[in-house]
């Protein structure tokens, strides 16, 4: 079996300012990793978490700001990174958003699955070994939603399958002809701001009802940041092009038969 190595590798991640791409970056960075680049909608936060880690770890951490929902931006964010970095080794769609309500259907569709479709082309074609480039690996960002039959976010559930979906169509002999590999991370729910406080985050809604009236407390068991960082980890360490891994704290790491 081969195991991988973060050390050395340069990385992309989107949504990397808080909550889960945060703290991916962080583990990346313990784990030895070369540089990183924070993509993210959110300005004031990613240039403020860059700094941060650049005390701790200078010079190894860009920012740049990049909505996932637009192609243009896409384009000019990825082309930024490798004429910064010249070779990409990991593409970590990690940015999403979870919100059912009517007027976020579109965006959440751009955001969960067109980025990350597009941001996945560019990657493969940068890291293509048959084609001059360095080979690598692009980690798809899905969700236990996307496996279960959970009633409470339905719209969010399907932009995680056609993520999951998408992942495993494209993986084919990837790694066999260019070197490729294409993992798709499925986390258990985990304490972040896209979870927290769900029940009192007045915005959210379910189709037009406010989520307050659908979701109890006891309905969302988190798993800890650092738990789903490790797991991600090990995933990158061990895991073969295609494979699905589920992550949650009482089962860290489990391979999955895709259904
Ligand atoms: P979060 O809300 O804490 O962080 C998401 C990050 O993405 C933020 O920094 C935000 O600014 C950024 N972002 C949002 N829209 C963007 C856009 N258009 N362009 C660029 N960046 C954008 O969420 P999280 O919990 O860290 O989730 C990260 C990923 O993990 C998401 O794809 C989410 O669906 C998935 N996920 C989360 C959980 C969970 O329980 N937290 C479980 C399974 C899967």
């Amino acid at each position: 079996m081969v195991h991988w190595d973060v050390k050395g590798k340069s990385v992309l991640i989107t949504g990397g300012a808080s909550g889960l791409g945060a703290a991916y970056v962080q583990g990346f960075l313990k784990a030895g990793i070369k540089q990183v680049a924070v993509l993210d909608i959110a300005e004031d936060a990613g240039k403020q978490f860059t700094a941060d880690m650049n005390k701790t770890y200078p010079g190894k951490v860009i920012f740049v700001k990049c909505d996932v929902g637009n192609e243009e931006c896409i384009t000019a964010a990825f082309n930024e990174v490798v004429a910064k970095f010249k070779t990409v080794d990991i593409v970590f769609n990690n940015a999403g958003i979870m919100n059912d309500a009517p007027h976020i259907w579109r965006k959440m569709c751009d955001v969960n699955v067109q980025g990350l479709i597009s941001f996945t082309y560019k990657a493969i074609k940068h890291m293509r070994t048959d084609d001059g480039g360095a080979g690598g690996t692009i980690i798809n960002i899905a969700s236990v939603a996307a496996i279960t039959k959970g009633d409470l976010l339905p719209a969010y559930s399907a932009t995680k399958t056609a993520v999951l979906q998408f992942s495993q169509c494209i993986a084919g002999n990837l790694f066999e002809q260019a070197g490729i590999r294409i993992l798709t991370l499925c986390p258990g729910p985990t304490d972040t701001p896209l979870l927290h406080n769900l029940k009192e985050r007045g915005g959210d809604e379910r189709a037009g009802e406010k989520l307050e009236n659908v979701l109890t407390n006891s309905e969302v068991v988190t798993q800890s940041v650092d738990s789903a960082v490790k797991a991600m980890l090990k995933m990158y360490e061990d895991a073969e092009n295609g494979s699905i891994w589920l992550t949650t704290d009482n089962k860290p790491v489990k391979n999955i038969t895709p259904v």
